[in-house]
């Protein structure tokens, strides 16, 4: 099989770039062991400071409706978080308060959602709370088993009754001026978030749950669904466990299900992911890519890896596959000509980038770019 770029990790920086060239006409295909990142976002993404509308634009093109508005967002704690670039059900607030009352809803069975924290750091603030749970009888049947009673799960369900949610808020609802409620809405309508703030007589705000992300899953759905619908091909559940290069250029990627029929390419990037998706591994000697078996930086002793101080920045999420200025990834101190590291697998090698999402997306676009520049020289 041969494509003209073939991208590994299908998280947030392999789609982007995945659908950045084939919505410039370029045949790719990625391939991805499953979970990534996304599972587990909070609907914001970081170090994005400037408007930017061709990421917007890009996403839109997807379903996935983003805002950009420099403020603060509601944390599951009662707590706020400094926010730009987020997914539109995530309410960014201008500063850090949100009204004088509050009803915080939930549904009785369901632990994912930390009502009480919420209150209690909110109160903390001035605010005074009301927490109310739900008995819905949809939820009855997911009751029985609390393996069930998780976000994605809820979040299947309520796509089918949140009016009836709308309804018993506005019955609930006594003096409150905000609504807070978990994000389990819009799984697979993203229009449901809209809705329900239309619904309610006071301002909703959607707050993050244990993971998964629901908002996250969801916004994994389109951009997958949006890139196969430009031609892309995503070998979903396949893991790249070997590469052929000779002469400083890749020729062709091994992978566990495809076994003897290798992925040609003219192009290939690495997307591995950082630790949690196994792009980067870890041993007491070293810290390694595992597929190529790229140069990555890092302290040479073991003792600068870390900080003794557990919550302190840790030296080691810094590190990453190293790579020249545009981003073609070094081997032994060479780089591969064809062969290009984004996302998180770069740690902050690339501090101009920025981190997370930030780091994702920029590097993603970046690498597309020089692909359809290079190729149209
Ligand atoms: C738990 C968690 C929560 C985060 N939350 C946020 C947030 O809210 N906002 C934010 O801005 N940033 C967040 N980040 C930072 C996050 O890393 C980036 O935002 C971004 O999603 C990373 O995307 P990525 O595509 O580089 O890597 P990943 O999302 O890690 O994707 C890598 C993909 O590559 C696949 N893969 C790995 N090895 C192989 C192989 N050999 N063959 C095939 N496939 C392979 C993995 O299965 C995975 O699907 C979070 C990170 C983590 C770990």
């Amino acid at each position: 099989m041969k494509f003209n770029t073939v991208i590994i990790g299908g998280g947030l920086a392999g789609l982007v770039a995945g659908i950045s060239l084939q919505k410039a006409g370029r045949s790719t295909a990625i391939i991805s062991t499953g979970q990534n990142a996304l599972h587990f976002f909070s609907g914001s993404f970081e170090s994005i400071e400037e408007a930017p509308q061709r990421i917007i634009d890009l996403f839109a093109e997807a379903g996935v409706r983003l805002h950009y508005a420099p403020g603060v967002r509601l944390m599951p704690m009662g707590t706020f978080k400094k926010s730009t670039l987020s997914l539109e059900d995530i309410s960014l607030l201008p500063e850090p308060k949100i009204g004088s009352k509050a009803l915080i809803v939930s549904f009785s069975g369901y632990h994912d959602f930390f009502c009480s924290f919420l209150a209690e750091g909110l109160e903390k603030q001035g605010m005074s709370c009301r927490i109310k749970m739900l008995d819905l009888p949809e939820l009855e049947k997911l009751e029985q088993s609390p393996s069930e009673m998780r976000s994605v799960q809820i979040a299947r369900t309520m796509d089918r009754i949140w009016e009836n949610v709308v309804r018993e808020i506005r019955m609930l609802l006594r003096d409150e001026d905000t609504v807070i409620l978990p994000q389990v809405f819009g799984l697979r309508d993203t229009s449901i978030p809209d809705r329900i703030r239309q619904g309610i007589p006071a301002q909703v705000i959607f707050t993050g749950t244990l993971p998964p992300s629901v908002p996250g899953i969801r916004t994994q759905l389109l951009l997958k669904r949006r890139y196969e619908l430009l031609g892309g091909t995503y070998l979903m559940g396949d893991e790249a466990t070997g590469a052929h290069v000779h002469e400083g250029s890749v020729h062709s990627i091994v992978t566990h299900n495809l076994g003897n029929h290798f992925l040609e390419a003219e192009n290939f990037i690495l997307a591995t992911g950082a630790y949690f998706s196994k792009g980067l591994r870890s041993n007491p000697f070293q810290i390694s890519e595992p597929i190529f078996g790229l140069d990555v930086e890092q302290a040479a002793e073991r003792s600068d890896w870390y900080n003794p101080e557990f919550m302190r920045e840790q030296p080691y999420m810094k590190y990453g596959v190293a790579t020249d200025a545009t981003l073609h990834a070094l081997k032994d101190g060479e780089p591969i000509k064809n062969l290009y590291a984004i996302g998180s697998i770069l740690g902050e090698t690339h501090s101009e980038m920025g981190t997370g999402g930030g780091l994702a997306i920029r590097s993603a676009l970046a690498v597309a770019d020089q692909i359809l520049k290079t190729s149209e020289e």
